[in-house]
Formats: C-alpha cells, structure tokens, sequence
C-alpha cells in the first residue's frame, strides 16, 4: 500500500541495471526520501530476478518489479553497457539473445512484488525485419503470461505502432481486463494514441517531455500526445539511467529527478501540480492494483 509520504510513483525505471550496480541502494533511499515509489522493470532473465530480489530487499516499501523480455533481447541483441555491464557474460549474452521461458518468466511473474509484465513489445528501430517475427511470437507469449497471472503488460513499441496494435487487437481476448497495461516511454502518433486508448491502454512519460521543442518548431516532441491522452491514463516514469530530464539532461537519471517530469506534465495538461501528482496515484492504484 500507499505509504502517506508517498507522493511520485516512476512507474518504469531500471535501478538494477548495471549503471547502478555501486549505488543502487543510495538511489533508491533517494528516491523514497523524496516520496518516489519506483517499479524496476526486468528487460531479460537476469534484469527481471534482479527486480525482484531489490524489490524484496525494500520489503515494506513502494518499490516493486515487473518481468519481462525485451524486444531487443529476443536474438542477436543490441548489446548497452548501461544494462548489461561490460563483462564477458554481457558479451556473449548479446551475441546469443534470449530464448522466452513461458514458465520461468511465469513463475517470477506470480511474485507478490511483481506489477506488470514487461517490457515486452516491439522494437524496430534497433533491429531490422529478419527479427520481426521472432519478436511478436516473443511478445504474444508474454501476452499470454500476463493473462495467466492477472497483471497488466508494460509494452515498449518504438516504430512499430502499426504492428503492435494489430498484434494487441488481434489478442485482445487475452488482455487483462479493464486495464490491459501502459505503453511505456509513448512515441506514437495522435492515432496510435487513440487506438491503444480504445483497447484501454495507459500511457507513461519521462525525462524527453520536458527539453525544449527542436530548432523550428514551436512544440516539443510529445507535447500533442499528452495534451491528447485523457488525465486519467498518464503515467510518469523516468527510465533510468536513460533520458535524465532537462535540470539534468546528459547524467544518469534516477528516480528522484520524477519531479521535474510531473510538474512538465502538469503544466500541459492544464492543471495545478499539487492535482497532477493525486491524478498519477489514482492511476498508478487503479492500473497495478497496489
Ligand atoms: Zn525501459
């Protein structure tokens, strides 16, 4: 539950990724220390039992995982140092992929800590289309999981809306009702938004919304999304250590620095902070059950 100090939730961050592996424990104290509840989001085996294992060592305390395989983990893998570390094991790791273990993956996902299922998806930016089958067998099969323990999915989609959403609807007896997951770090266009709406998705936000708008443009990248997406289906995240926020831009990013994106979303939406930050509990209570 809620702890009453408790008022930021980053509902999509990696503290157990090897950018953190001195620090992990100071950042998430940070973080809580500033009234942030976080959910570290698994990418592969490792990064999902590592979640957990964090979320258990913060036992009475709003940190939480999900589990779940990376679409860019699903075969011959990006390899980010940020993540995996640079060892040999991160190495061959990357070289190999990985193979989806229904039955691992669902028995991590049966954990009490345990949130969501992802993120899982589709990811054609770093990957090209000899991967694009092998990502959505990979990314039904996490589907299915999701429906087998009751928790929503953390989706990752980048350039692949199109793909996803026909994926999403033609599954879409398998979705966990009402709420069928957030789509994590949204890049998608008005319609894909109004689409994944229908389906009943959410959707969350990070450190990007708040730099600048490009030279030559009067908005930012995300900026007619959000003013888009009903109040009630916007989430924060951070996805640290990436894509720290503008006060910050080009450091690692953490948790604590939520603030800076919820007062971002705030100001677009229309609203005073203070209503902005008690919409996102309402949210993050209604969609993870917590
Ligand atoms: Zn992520």
């Amino acid at each position: 539950m809620f702890a009453i100090t408790l008022m930021y939730f980053d509902s999509h961050t990696h503290i157990q990724f090897s950018a953190f592996g001195e620090d992990y424990k100071e950042v998430i104290a940070r973080a809580l220390a500033s009234g942030v509840g976080l959910v570290n989001v698994g990418t592969q085996r490792d990064t999902s039992k590592r979640a957990i294992e964090i979320a258990h060592e913060f036992e009475n305390e709003p940190v939480y995982a999900t589990v779940g395989l990376h679409p860019i983990h699903t075969e011959k893998s990006f390899h980010d140092a940020q993540e995996l570390g640079i060892g040999e094991k991160a190495q061959e790791f990357t070289s190999r992929g990985e193979q989806f273990d229904f039955d691992y993956y669902k028995k991590l996902a049966e954990d009490k800590k345990v949130l969501a299922i992802g993120e899982c998806g589709l990811d054609y930016y770093h990957l090209g289309d000899d991967t694009k089958k092998k990502q959505a067998e990979v990314f039904i099969a996490q589907i299915e999981v999701a429906k087998a323990v009751g928790k929503p999915l953390m989706v990752h989609c980048r350039n692949a809306f199109p793909d996803l959403i026909q994926l999403l609807t033609t599954h879409y007896q398998l979705l966990t009702a009402p709420h069928p997951g957030i789509a994590h770090f949204f890049t998608g266009t008005i319609d894909d938004a109004k689409q994944l709406l229908e389906l009943g998705f959410s959707f969350s936000f990070g450190g990007a919304i708040t730099f600048p708008p490009r030279k030559g443009k009067t908005e930012g990248d995300y900026d007619a999304a959000i003013k888009y997406i009903p109040v009630d289906r916007i989430f924060s995240e951070t996805d640290a250590p990436y894509v720290a926020p503008a006060l910050h831009r080009g450091k690692r990013n953490e948790p604590a620095y939520i603030i800076e994106v919820v007062e971002r979303l705030a100001w677009l939406k229309g609203v005073q902070p203070e209503e902005m930050k008690a919409q996102i509990r309402e949210n993050t209570k209604r969609v993870f059950r917590i």
